[in-house]
C-alpha cells in the first residue's frame, strides 16, 4: 500500500504538518475488521496511539470498540460515536473522577490493576448504587523483547498485578459486592514483531486460567492487549501481519466455552497511514555529516528523542544525489534529532520532508515545549491531489 503525496498542494500548506493517507486507514481497518469477525474475536482500538476525531469516526464506524487509559479519552471516544458498551477503561492510575465518570456512562469494563484501585472502585459504585464490571489486569512477567520504556509485562513494571497479589485479589472480590468480576487483561508491550513473544503470552494465559480455574474463577473475557508492532524501514509495506498475529491466539489460546478474546491494538491500526511533513530551514556543516535543521521537531514527534526510534525520512522534493544528513529538529535540546546520517539525495532549504510511519504515537505525544503551537493536520480526503507533482517512493532508504 503506497502513500502518495499531493507535492503542488503540500507547497501551499504551512509545515510542520500530519498528513493521513485516509484511504490506506480504511483499507487496514476494513481488512482487520473482518479478520476479528471471521475469527469471533472483539477488537477493542486504543485511542492513545492517535485521537484524532477524524480518525476515531472512522475506527468507531468500522464497528471497533475503545481501549481508552483516561477519563479524557472515555470522553473523545463517546464523542466519537463508541458506544459505552464498547469502552475499556485501562490504566494503573485512575483518578476518582475518571472512574465515576466511566460509571455515570456505563462503559463495559474497568481493566484494573491493583487491590487498592478495586476497593475504590466498589466504593464508588456501591455509591451510585451500581455493579462495576472489572477485569484484573495481571502482570504476566513475559518479556516482550522491545525497548525497555515500552516493555510492561515483567516483574519490575509497574504495570499490573503480580502473582503474590492475586490469592488476595480474590479474597477481596469475594467482599466486594459492586463488583462485577468479568475477566483477565493482559498488555506486555509495544512494538512487538517477534511472533514467539506472543506464543509465549499464550502459555502463560494459559497457566494463569488454569490457576483462577483452581480458585473457582472462569473468566468469561480474556483480554490479550495490544502490542502488536510495525515495519518502521518499510513505510509503504502492507502492514503487519493480522493473519498470522490472530492465528497464533486462535492455536495457542486454551478456551472454555462461551469465553471471550479482547484484543487492543493501537499502533499496528494507524502508524502507517501517518506521516509528518516538514521544511528544511537550513543545512550547516557538521563534523562527519552535515545537518538538516526541519522546522518539525521532538515537539512534534517525539519517538526518536524518548525511545531512539527509526522512521524512515524522505526528501520530497529534492532528486540530486545523495549524501549523509543528520536530520534535526529546531527544539533546544540535544535529543532533538530525527536520523543520523541519513542517505538523502542533496537536500536544500525549503525542501519538504516526510517522516514516515508516524501515525502512531505522533500527535497525542506532541507537545508545546519551547511555546511551539500545536502542530496541524490534514487528510488526504481533503487535500485535492494533484498528479502532475505526486512524489512517488524510490522504495529504497538508508539511514
Ligand atoms: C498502549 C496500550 C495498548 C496499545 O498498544 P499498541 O502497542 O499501540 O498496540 C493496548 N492496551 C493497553 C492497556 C495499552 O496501554
Amino acid at each position: 500500500m503506497k502513500t502518495t503525496f499531493p507535492l503542488g498542494q503540500f507547497q501551499k500548506i504551512e509545515t510542520p504538518f500530519y498528513y493521513y493517507d485516509t484511504e490506506r486507514l480504511d483499507k487496514t481497518l476494513a481488512t482487520v475488521a473482518k479478520l476479528g469477525r471471521e475469527n469471533g474475536f472483539r477488537i477493542h482500538y486504543a485511542l492513545k496511539a492517535n485521537a484524532n476525531e477524524p480518525i476515531l469516526r472512522r475506527i468507531s464506524a468500522y464497528g471497533y470498540g475503545a481501549d481508552c487509559v483516561s477519563g479524557y479519552e472515555v470522553r473523545r471516544a463517546l464523542e466519537t460515536g463508541f458506544n459505552p458498551s464498547d469502552i475499556v477503561f485501562a490504566g494503573v492510575g485512575k483518578a476518582d473522577w475518571e472512574i465515576e465518570l466511566g460509571l455515570d456512562q456505563g462503559i463495559s469494563c474497568f481493566n484494573s490493576e491493583s487491590i487498592q484501585e478495586l476497593g475504590v472502585i466498589n466504593e464508588l459504585a456501591a455509591r451510585k448504587g451500581v455493579k462495576a464490571p472489572v477485569a484484573l489486569r495481571i502482570n504476566p512477567h513475559v518479556d516482550a523483547h522491545t525497548h525497555h520504556y515500552i516493555t510492561t509485562g515483567i516483574e519490575e513494571n509497574k504495570f499490573g498485578i503480580n502473582p503474590w497479589d492475586w490469592d488476595k485479589v480474590i479474597k477481596f472480590l469475594e467482599t466486594a459486592p459492586n463488583l462485577e468480576w468479568k475477566g483477565l487483561h493482559f498488555h506486555i508491550g509495544s512494538q512487538i514483531t517477534n511472533f514467539d513473544v506472543f506464543k509465549g503470552l499464550c502459555t502463560r494465559i494459559n497457566e494463569i486460567q488454569a490457576w483462577f480455574a483452581c480458585n473457582n474463577l472462569t473468566p468469561r473475557i480474556i483480554n490479550v492487549g495490544g502490542g502488536l508492532g510495525i515495519d518502521y524501514s518499510n513505510p509503504d509495506s502492507d502492514g503487519p501481519d493480522f493473519r498470522t498475529y490472530f492465528d497464533i491466539f486462535k492455536k495457542h489460546l486454551d478456551l472454555q466455552f462461551g469465553q471471550e478474546v479482547h484484543f487492543e491494538p493501537g499502533r499496528a491500526l494507524v502508524a502507517q497511514s501517518g506521516s509528518l511533513i516538514s521544511k528544511v530551514l537550513y543545512v550547516k556543516e557538521g563534523v562527519k555529516t552535515r545537518f538538516a535543521i526541519l522546522d518539525a521537531g521532538m515537539t512534534e514527534l517525539i519517538r526518536p528523542a524518548l525511545y531512539q526510534a527509526f522512521h524512515v525520512i524522505e526528501n520530497l522534493t529534492s532528486n540530486a544525489p545523495a549524501t549523509l544528513y543528520d536530520v534535526v529538529g529546531p527544539i533546544c535540546e540535544s535529543s532533538d534529532c530525527f536520523g543520523k546520517a541519513v542517505n538523502l539525495p542533496e537536500t536544500r532549504r525549503g525542501d519538504l520532508i516526510a517522516i514516515r510511519s508516524a501515525g502512531a504515537y505522533g500527535e497525542t505525544m506532541s507537545s508545546n515545549y519551547n511555546l511551539r503551537e500545536k502542530v496541524k493536520t490534514w487528510y488526504s480526503d481533503e487535500i485535492p491531489s494533484d498528479e502532475s507533482s505526486t512524489y512517488t517512493p524510490s522504495g529504497k532508504q538508508a539511514g
